[in-house]
């Protein structure tokens, strides 16, 4: 395995914000990341494993420790409508696998970015579809044991954009079995999931820098609230939940910008960087977006993306 010191992270999220990385490495596997928390042992260095970037952000100061980003990991098509997927595999790949297989159930989640990995450890989801509906058993590292596991989807504990592996961050995921409905038509797949693609980027662009929303939708049983939201959009609010868009936009703060960081126009969930953003930027906006949240409407917003090297990673 290669070391590498001194390694600029922003290249591999999708905010394109970080400092360095004061070693950086690569992992396929169970055998690699063993080598990974060797070396971090033997130079007494904290580790923090990553893959597709798309749920991170990285501090300015970057991580005094090893960053380690999973990469690649197999993908096979077995019988009865099963898919495996190693978890540095991207979530797009075992999408567009599934359906070229003819095997329906993930259609829903085209378009997020990411790997396997990273949606299984936070349950990702779109369009009423959960990566966890479809998991039957998920293989896991244990970082001080260096033992692998198999969990059954009971064991892996999903929850709305939680599992197990994000309450317990010493379980890295190393692959994933999903069981699917086999003989769907691959074409309709395809059109299915391209239409999905298309709805995605109608509802907020895709191609901007940011880590997708970055605060969960808050259970919010003010019924007052919820009356207002139903008016508002003509929706009615789903499993207790709010958009936490909306709240956003409730607050006035779409568009609100610091430094070069700003409240999507389009989705004010997606905080943005809309070139050359610091991390302190972020931030500093989505503690503003927080208290302002908290003060006017009384809903405490929680981030889904996950800070790191802030000094509580
Ligand atoms: C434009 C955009 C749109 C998005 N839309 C959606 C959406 O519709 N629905 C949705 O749910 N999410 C969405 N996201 C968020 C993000 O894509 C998902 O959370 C994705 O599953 C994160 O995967 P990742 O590999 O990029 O994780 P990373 O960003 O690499 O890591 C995120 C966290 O997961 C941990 N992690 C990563 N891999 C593993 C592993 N193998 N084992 C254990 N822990 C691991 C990391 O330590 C970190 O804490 C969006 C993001 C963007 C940028």
């Amino acid at each position: 395995m290669t070391f590498r010191s001194h390694v600029p992270l922003a290249q591999y999220t999708t905010f394109r914000i970080g400092g360095k990385a004061s070693l950086f490495a690569e992992a396929a596997n169970a055998i690699d990341l063993a080598e990974c928390y060797e070396r971090a042992a033997q130079d007494n260095l904290p580790v923090f494993v990553f893959s597709g970037g798309s749920n991170v952000l990285f501090s300015d100061n970057g991580f005094p420790g090893l960053v380690v980003r999973l990469i690649d990991g197999g993908m096979h098509v077995g019988d009865n409508g099963r898919i495996s997927a190693g978890a540095g595999r991207s979530l797009a790949e075992l999408v567009s696998s599934a359906g070229e297989a003819g095997l329906s159930g993930l259609e829903n989640l085209a378009g997020i970015p990411g790997s396997v990995g990273g949606a299984v450890r936070g349950n990702a989801g779109a369009f009423g579809t959960e990566i966890g509906d479809r998991v039957l058993s998920v293989k896991a590292f244990h970082i001080e044991s260096g033992m692998v596991k198999e969990y059954t989807r009971a064991e892996c504990g999903f929850e709305y954009r939680d599992s197990f592996f994000k309450q317990h961050p010493k379980y890295i995921v190393l692959s994933a079995e999903f069981r699917l409905t086999p003989s769907a038509d691959p074409e309709r797949l395809f059109e299915k999931a391209q239409e999905i693609r298309d709805l995605r980027e109608e509802k907020h662009p895709q191609d901007v820098f940011s880590a997708g929303s970055f605060f969960m939708n808050p259970i919010v049983r003010d019924e007052k609230l919820r009356d207002e939201f139903r008016k508002d959009s003509g929706k009615e609010p789903k499993d207790d939940k709010l958009p936490a868009g909306w709240l956003i936009d409730q607050v006035g703060l779409r568009g609100k910008t610091i430094g070069h960081a700003k409240v999507s126009e389009a989705h004010p969930n997606y905080l943005i960087n809309t070139g050359g953003a610091t991390a302190e930027d972020v931030l500093t906006l989505a503690s503003i977006v927080k208290q302002k949240v908290r003060d006017e409407v009384g809903v405490m917003l929680t981030q889904e993306v996950q800070l790191v090297g802030f000094g509580k990673a």
